[in-house]
Formats: C-alpha cells, structure tokens, sequence
C-alpha cells in the first residue's frame, strides 16, 4: 500500500514514526493508501529546514521570487487536471468541483504574482527640514499552515503563495484525510525553481500541530478548520507569541424575501447546498425564507433535490459526490433523525440514499429539512453535509436578527429584487462575507477572505492585502544626510518637525 510521506528540505522522507493514518476512498469506502503522522521530530526537522532556507530567500530579489511564483503559476495550470484527480479520489467531491477549487487557488498564486506592487512602501519628502520617511515590509521568518479536509489545494493556496511571496518560508501541515494534493504541489514548486527548504509538507495530528504552536522558531500561523479547534489554535499560538489567523466553522444562512425570482433562488440555494456535499465553508446549510416566500422556495428546492446526480466524483455525470468519511456519513445522517425527532419536517430525505456500484461510498443524498426551529440540533450544529434546513420568519429585520443570534459569522447571503433590502441586510448583519443574490460570495484573490464572531479567531483575514499584512512586519525609517554646511540643532526636547 503507497505511504504519503512527508517533503522536508526539497525531498519525501519517510520520517522518525511508523504511526500513520489510513486513506479511504469515500466513493468506494476502500482504503487507498495511508499517510504519515508526523512526530515531535519530523515537524522539528521540518521546521528548522524552513529556517536555514530563510536566510536567502528572505534575500533573494523580488524580481526573482517573481520569476519563481510566475513559474509555478504555470506549472499548477499545467497539472490542474491531475490534481483534480488527486482530490476527487481522496476527498469524494465531483471533478469539475475539484478543478474549480484549483482553479480559485490558482488565482491567489496570481495575485502573489504581483508581490512587487503590493510591497511597496510609502515615501515622504522633507517631513522636516531635510528630513525623509519611508516605511517598508519584511517577512516574519518561518510561517505555517494548518488546514482542513474540504479544500486540500485551496485553502493552503490561501496561505503559502503569498506567505512565500513576502521572503517567508512555510511548513504546511494538510489533513490527514486528503494529504496527496499538497504533495503534488510541493513537487510543483520544486520544479518551479523555489529553493529546497523554503516550502514543507509534514503530515500529521494533533501531535504535529502542537509542535508547530510551541516552536520558538515559528513566527506566525495560519489555521483554517472547525471552531473548536480553531479557538485551540489561536490560544496555544498567541500564548506562545506568535501572529495566528485561526478560520473556523460556519452555519450561512440565506434569506429568501417573497420579492425575489423563485426560480433563480431555487436554483442557487440548491448549488449553494448541495454542491461539494455541503462540505463548503461557504455552503449555505439555513434558507431563512420571509412572509409568503416560504412555500414557494421549499416547493421549488425539493424540485432541485430530488434531480441531483448524485455518484462517484469520477463520473462526469454526477453533480455531486459522497461526503469525506464513514463517520461523517454517520454523523449527518443522524442529525437529520434528529431533525425529524425534533418536529421538523423532512421533505426531501437523502438517508438510505444508494448509489449502484458503489454501495459501500459515504453517500448522503440531498436533503430538505423545512420548518426548522433554532432550538433544533439541526439549526444549531454545523452539519457539513447535502442538507438544507428552511427556517421560516414573518419579516426580513426578524431574518437579520436570527442571523446576528447565531454564533457563526462567515458568510450569508439575501435574495430579492429590492435594493433598499439588500442595503439594509449589507449594513444590518455581522457578518464577514455577503452575497446579493450570489449564494456563496467567495471574495476573489485580490480581496480578503474571512468571517466574523466564531468563524474567525485573530484580526487579519487571509490573502488578498491582510494576507500580505499578516505575513509581513513594518518598519519606518526617519532619516537625514546631513550637509556640512547645516547646523546640527539637536536638541534635549522630544523631536518636532522644523
Ligand atoms: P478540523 O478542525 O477537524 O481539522 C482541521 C485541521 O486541524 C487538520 O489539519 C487537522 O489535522 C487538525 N486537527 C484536528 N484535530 C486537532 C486537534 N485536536 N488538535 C490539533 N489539530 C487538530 O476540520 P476539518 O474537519 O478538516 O474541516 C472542516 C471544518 O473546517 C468545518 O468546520 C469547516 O467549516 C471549516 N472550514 C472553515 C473555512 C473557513 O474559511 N472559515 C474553510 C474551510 C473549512
């Protein structure tokens, strides 16, 4: 059976532990291979790679780190497709998904591109009398990337194109449930020219990522995950000095007034939760629909759920796949008992949802759960599956307020033809990602991505300008050069301008 090892230093090595986790394929439920986790030592040995290739490529020019991203851009689109495959046969999710999550962390490498404009520093002439300041940016040192199932190649193309692009060198340490697609990537990199040591893969658990939050030799960590863990991360991490953006879980909800198209929102609900199993971040799992829309938009839902293609992530015919585990199957399925245990109505029910030639998958098919209330498990647990819960409220400032009472803040999004609602909606909710009328509003490279309240522990949100921010540190130099022919005027005061 293949092994996933670790890339420490430029090459796969097998590491100090014969602990490994195994790799299931979720369509067939047949183990595929098993992957590494990392001991104390492996993620010690990653790390201090990471700092010995710090010395030089904090200093290799900008316009070569350039030449090296631009490179990589290259070699990522070439082997989009490959990696694709890598995810579809390790995470369960259907190809054309998989080829779009690549594709939208492609678009953070290009924005890195650009890492020469987006460093520059400000400049201001005869702040006094022969006097000059100028501010710049530099890299923290060794940077790290903890991240979760869902995305294997995007959301650690969130952190490291631009953390590497700044003069950082980064230690990745993916899922253990999905762990190949980062490896491909590594290899990519390689081939791109990037020095040997200035990007790691270790695998692992819990015991390689507390190696990384306790390393005095990590400056700054990036986590994307559930909200317990997340708010883990972020204390062990701050605790021990270092920046943090710990991403956490989600529950979106979208609004759906009677004034909007039903068709159109149907549509884009039923994408927005079924697509990649509900296993999104930015999936919306609560349709909250106002007034007399609420007949129409479940009528209309069940329509769109009940015609999934649902099947292997590898037939091109399916439009959405089987969720990551056996326990994640189970976990969905058994919320959704308690859902209808609860009192809410189940109206398109994916339990026992069977997929011929592939009977032992992790398959849930689509499921619409309506007259949800937010007492229920179903409303107040993530469920991170094809399930779609519709809450019902008697006006859109009620909506608002359900969405403010929920502990989540990630995204959200409204339906409705009315401005002057969708305006009060963008003002009125605490939340750090909206759609109008676009279900999943993902922000592009160039913008940040992050949420509020429980979706996000630490201040920056990742790539896009915070992205550079976090993975850089500011300096503000004050100078003078002095004419011979000037008087000194130093003075015992405190400084002013002259
Ligand atoms: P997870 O929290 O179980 O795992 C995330 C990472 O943390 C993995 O690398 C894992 O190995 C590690 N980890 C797990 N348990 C740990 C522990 N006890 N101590 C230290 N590290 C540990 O999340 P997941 O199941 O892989 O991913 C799904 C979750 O991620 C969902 O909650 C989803 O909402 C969230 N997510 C959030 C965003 C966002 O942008 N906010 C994006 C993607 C996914």
């Amino acid at each position: 059976m293949r092994t996933v090892q670790h890339w420490i230093a430029g090459k796969t090595t097998s590491g100090s532990t014969d602990r490994t986790a195994p790799v299931f394929n979720p369509a067939t439920g047949a183990q595929q291979s098993e992957v590494l986790l990392g001991s104390t030592a492996d993620v010690e040995s990653a790390i201090a790679a990471a700092k010995d290739a710090f010395a030089e490529w904090s200093q290799t020019s900008l316009s070569r780190r350039t030449k090296v991203l631009f490179a990589f851009r290259e070699l990522v689109n070439a082997h989009a497709e490959e990696i694709a495959e890598l995810i579809t046969d390790e995470h369960g999710k259907v190809l054309s998904d998989a080829l779009g999550e690549v594709q939208r962390g492609l678009e953070v490498v290009e924005f890195a591109c650009g890492i020469p404009h987006l460093l520059k520093g400000d400049f201001s002439d005869q702040v006094s009398t022969d006097v000059d300041t100028y501010s710049f940016r530099e890299p923290l040192g060794v940077v790290a990337g903890i991240t979760p199932f869902n995305f294997p190649a995007m959301v650690p193309m969130w952190m490291f194109p631009v953390a590497i692009a700044c003069g950082n060198t980064f230690v990745l340490k993916p899922s253990e449930r999905d762990p190949s697609a980062s490896m491909r990537l590594a290899e990519l990199w390689q081939q791109a020219g990037l020095p040997d040591g200035v990007f790691n893969v270790v695998h692992g658990d819990k015991v390689a990522v507390d190696t990384i939050l306790d390393s005095p030799d990590v400056a700054a960590v990036s986590f994307v995950g559930s909200t317990r863990i997340a708010k883990y991360i972020h204390e062990r991490g701050t605790a021990n000095g270092k920046r943090v953006q710990a991403l956490g879980g989600a529950k979106n909800h979208a609004i759906v007034l009677p004034d909007a198209d039903v068709e159109f929102a149907a549509d884009h609900l039923a994408a927005a939760a079924f697509g990649s199993a509900g296993e999104r971040c930015m999936a919306i799992s609560a349709a909250v629909a106002v007034g007399s829309a609420g007949d129409a938009i479940v009528e209309a839902v069940n329509e769109r759920a009940r015609a999934v293609k649902v099947g292997s992530g590898r037939d091109s015919s399916s439009e959405m796949g089987p969720v990551v585990t056996k326990e994640a199957q189970e976990r969905i399925l058994g919320l959704i008992d308690t859902g209808e245990a609860q009192g809410a109505t189940v109206t398109v029910d994916g339990r026992g949802y069977v997929v011929p030639g592939h009977e032992d998958g992790y398959f849930v098919g689509p499921t619409v759960i309506d007259r949800v209330a937010t007492d229920m498990d179903v409303y107040r647990e993530e469920i991170f599956g094809p399930v779609l819960s519709v809450v019902r409220t008697d006006s859109v400032d009620e909506a608002i307020a359900l969405i403010n009472a929920n502990p989540y803040g990630n995204g959200t999004a409204i339906f409705t033809s009315s401005g002057e609602a969708a305006r009060r909606f963008q003002r009125g909710v605490h939340v750090g990602m909206i759609g109008i009328n676009v279900p999943v509003p993902v922000p592009m490279a160039f913008y940040s991505f992050g949420g509020w309240k429980d979706s996000l522990f630490g201040d920056k949100h990742v790539h896009g300008p915070e992205g550079v921010s976090f993975y850089t540190r500011a300096k503000v130099v004050t100078a003078r050069w002095p004419h011979s022919s000037h008087a000194s005027e130093a003075s015992f005061h405190f400084p002013t301008a002259k």
